[in-house]
């Protein structure tokens, strides 16, 4: 027997067409890349999407195409999201921190036929055009007057002109909730990056989920600074979550150094912020260096890679901001997991609750996770079996775009993260390590992450990062790379009598290393595959 309910395809417009009809007057403020504070409203969002629609009309793009977008969070970028899924074009954005060679890659693989791009990239873009057959069009996002002077086929096109020469009269059109509305591809460290192509119904049932209390608990009265780019897995679904609670938001744009995120933060009564650990590392250091702090700012998702004890203790403690820890990928939407404390830890002490916090929290309702060791079965959930973290939800891919990588699912419908994880009797999951940067020691796994998070306890180190090195009798032993804060020091002593305590005695790094730089990805996360080539020919030696 079928239920008797209304069948109301669940599509990314819905999401703008609330925020404009039940929260209309609330404010959408952006630092814009020429310049200046721009503030609208999600009502100017809705109009201008449509206009966008129509502009994509008049341009000839059909459904399905798509739209590429190289930009910064802002209101523009927000308005290609919703003008393009909204109108059935699938909104693909790019990581412009990606190398030449991915961005060529992924645009042809993808077949963009549209790109869009700030201002900021137009050098990038000019670059890029040669290489482009697909891209029919250039739109350039900005007023006439910034629109750059560069060559590319057809030649620049301005946004805003284009949005001035329509009228708005559009209606949102309805079509199956299966049909794709965005495009992400993965940063690829090993291969070609393999698209992930969201659909409608995934994106909104994600969105929920995001916006639940345990999750990121978003609700009209937050306003909300996504510091996680637009292109970095959706900005974890908050500009979706925004428009479906109707609360303020607040936009970026290019400016991530930690001074102007903490005025905007003040500025615009910023309740809540998510990005990726180096973003706050960078804030705390320099909240410490000025003694000053972050307003009416009472909560954090960080996410993206391991937030260390210290960052977690530190929000918390000194500045009374709630962390949640965060684990997801592109291809999870990318929610899976939230630290948020169930009643059981919340009534244990304080380093107890701080111990879970920096776990990657537990599932969502819409993700199942399981562990499963060399054999293929479920490992017990003690907080000490290692093993492959496998995921399975309507917002979890199902197949790479185009069908890249074949089949990615197990028969029973699993997905392989290729993380290796615990997971404790309360259901948190640890993330331990990529299956591919983990440390093979005598035929035992160590957890490159944890030691780094060791390291980072003591007070002169900026960064840390665990690598394999090869060992005669123990095949792999770890490396620890260090870089010092400025104007500090430590010797190798000094650090591995911090991480000492913290580890088993068999983990402890057989060697560190002192270096100015680290190699990161294009979305910030430590690029371990570059530091083992660095470090090829390391002979580990402590003294
Ligand atoms: P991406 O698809 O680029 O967002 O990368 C996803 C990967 O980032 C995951 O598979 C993890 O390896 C890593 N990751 C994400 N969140 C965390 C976290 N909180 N702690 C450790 N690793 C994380």
């Amino acid at each position: 027997m079928l239920g008797q309910m209304q069948n109301w395809p669940l599509l990314v417009s819905r999401f703008l067409s609330h925020a404009s009809a039940a929260h209309g007057h609330r404010e959408i403020v952006t630092k814009l890349v020429e310049g200046g504070t721009h503030r609208c409203t999600w009502h100017d969002i809705e109009r201008r999407s449509k206009q966008l629609a129509q502009a994509l009309n008049r341009l000839g793009c059909k459904p399905g195409d798509r739209i590429a977008t190289l930009a910064w969070n802002g209101h523009r970028h927000l308005e290609v999201w919703y003008g393009t899924s909204g109108s059935e074009r699938v909104c693909h954005t790019l990581n412009p921190r990606l190398f030449v060679d991915q961005l060529i890659y992924i645009i042809n693989h993808a077949e963009d036929s549209v790109l869009l791009f700030d201002t900021t990239f137009a050098p990038l873009v000019e670059k890029l055009s040669p290489h482009l057959p697909t891209v029919k069009h250039y739109i350039a996002l900005c007023p006439r007057a910034h629109v750059p002077d560069i060559k590319v086929p057809g030649g620049v096109l301005c946004y805003e002109d284009m949005i001035a020469a329509e009228n708005g009269d559009y209606t949102w059109p309805s079509f199956d909730e299966n049909t794709a509305s965005s495009l992400c591809y993965t940063s690829g460290t090993t291969g070609n990056p393999k698209g992930v192509l969201y659909s409608h119904r995934s994106t909104v049932l994600h969105t929920y989920g995001a916006c639940m209390a345990d999750t990121m608990g978003m609700t009209a009265s937050s306003v909300i600074l996504p510091v996680v780019p637009m292109f970095h897995a959706n900005a974890w679904a908050i500009p979706y979550g925004a428009a479906a609670v109707g609360c303020k938001l607040v936009f970026n744009g290019p400016h991530f150094d930690a001074a102007t995120l903490q005025q905007l933060i003040i500025d615009e009564g910023v309740t809540f912020t998510a990005a990726v650990p180096t973003v706050w590392l960078a804030m705390l250091q320099h909240l410490e260096a000025t003694g000053t702090g972050l307003g009416n700012l009472q909560t954090v998702t960080i996410g993206g890679s391991a937030a260390p004890r210290i960052m977690i203790d530190t929000f918390q403690t000194k500045y009374g901001i709630k962390v949640g820890h965060a684990w997801g990928m592109t291809e999870t939407s990318p929610l899976g997991t939230i630290g948020t404390l169930t009643p059981e830890i919340l009534a244990m002490n304080k380093e107890v609750q701080l111990d879970a916090q920096c776990k990657q929290g537990r599932r969502i309702f819409g993700v199942d996770l399981k562990i499963t060791g060399p054999d293929g079965k479920a490992l017990p959930h003690d907080g000490i079996a290692f093993g492959n973290l496998k995921v399975r939800g309507p917002w979890v891919v199902a197949r790479y775009f185009k069908g890249e990588g074949g089949d990615i699912l197990d028969a029973e419908g699993w997905f392989d993260s290729g993380d290796v994880a615990t997971m404790d009797p309360h259901g948190f999951l640890h993330i331990t390590d990529r299956a591919k940067d983990v440390i093979k020691s005598g035929g035992e796994w160590i957890s490159s992450i944890d030691i780094e998070n060791a390291a980072l306890a003591h007070p002169a180190v900026q960064e840390a990062a665990v690598i394999g090195v090869v060992h005669p009798k123990w095949d792999e032993r770890p490396l620890l790379i260090i870089i010092l804060k400025a104007g500090m020091s430590a010797t190798k002593q000094n650090i591995l009598d911090v991480v000492a305590p913290q580890v088993a005695k068999w983990w402890l790094p057989d060697d560190v290393a002192f270096v100015d730089e680290l190699p990161h990805g294009a979305t910030g996360k430590l690029n371990k595959m570059e530091l083992r080539k660095q470090f090829a020919n390391h002979v580990l030696s402590v003294s």
